[in-house]
């Protein structure tokens, strides 16, 4: 079990008003698996990934990450998680872009602290590489994707989180970005977890989870039946 959720329930206080962005969230992952979470907007998807990636921490719940006890860990312990088994994917790209795709992989690289620096390999990975020396606004949107997904992956990590990482793209880089994404899966071995309303992109995972008002209103669903709910 790669990822274990018992019980997690994330309150967010705003002034005197409290939302229950999470209720009460079971959820277990077994390693290599490839799920999309699914739900409408407000349904605390972000949360739900953001709380998996240690980036946030849920008000009551356990957490089991990698066979780590999430809850018990330091903010500086949860950091090594982040960075020693977790890569991150958004829709939005954060790349620098005074920065070429070489140079924004190899940032990472080497604030990893790794011997060899693979970011060229990473990005040839990911078919940039003879995009190496272009900085952002030379690529397009699914070009730019996928020098973020080669970003990701610059610390070899055991779990891809991506938070809809193809809510810019059109059809067709959309498309080359799942087809990377099951790749990795099917090839690495990687787990990863795809927030997404795009049933198109659901449907290409083995697994949709759907959520609605911070519950899971069912595991293990067709796209077909996840669209009805
Ligand atoms: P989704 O990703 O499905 O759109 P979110 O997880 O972003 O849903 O949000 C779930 C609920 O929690 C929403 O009602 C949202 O307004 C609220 N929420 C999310 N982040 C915060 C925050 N940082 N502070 C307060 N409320 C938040
Ligand atoms: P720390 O605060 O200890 O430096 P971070 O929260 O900054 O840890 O980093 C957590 C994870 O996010 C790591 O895997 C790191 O490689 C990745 N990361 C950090 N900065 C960026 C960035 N600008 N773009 C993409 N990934 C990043």
């Amino acid at each position: 079990m790669i990822i274990k959720l018992e019980n997690v329930t994330k309150i967010y206080k705003i002034g005197d008003s409290y939302i229950k962005a999470l209720d009460n969230i079971n959820l277990e992952v077994e390693e290599g698996e490839l799920i999309s979470i699914m739900g409408p907007s407000g349904s605390g998807k972000s949360t739900l990934l953001s709380i998996i990636g240690c980036l946030d921490k849920p008000t009551s719940g356990k957490i089991n990450l990698f066979g780590f006890d999430i809850l018990k860990l330091s903010d500086k312990e949860l950091s090594k998680i982040r960075k020693n088994y977790i890569g991150f994917i958004f829709q939005q790209f954060y790349l620098f872009n005074y920065l070429n795709a070489l140079e924004n992989v190899e940032l990472i690289t080497k604030i990893a602290n790794k011997k060899n620096n693979k970011a060229k390999e990473l990005l040839e990975k990911v078919g940039l590489g003879n995009r190496l020396y272009n900085l952002p606004n030379q690529l397009s949107g699914g070009q730019q994707q996928r020098v973020v997904i080669a970003r990701a992956l610059a610390n070899d990590p055991k779990l891809i989180l991506a938070d809809e990482p193809t809510g810019n793209l059109d059809e067709k880089s959309a498309n080359d970005v799942i087809d990377i994404l099951k790749k990795l899966n099917k090839e690495e071995g990687k787990t990863i977890a795809i927030v997404t309303h795009d049933p198109r992109i659901a449907e290409q995972t083995e697994r949709i989870v759907v959520i609605r008002n911070g519950k899971i209103l069912s595991d293990n669903t067709t796209v077909d039946e996840a669209l009805e709910l």
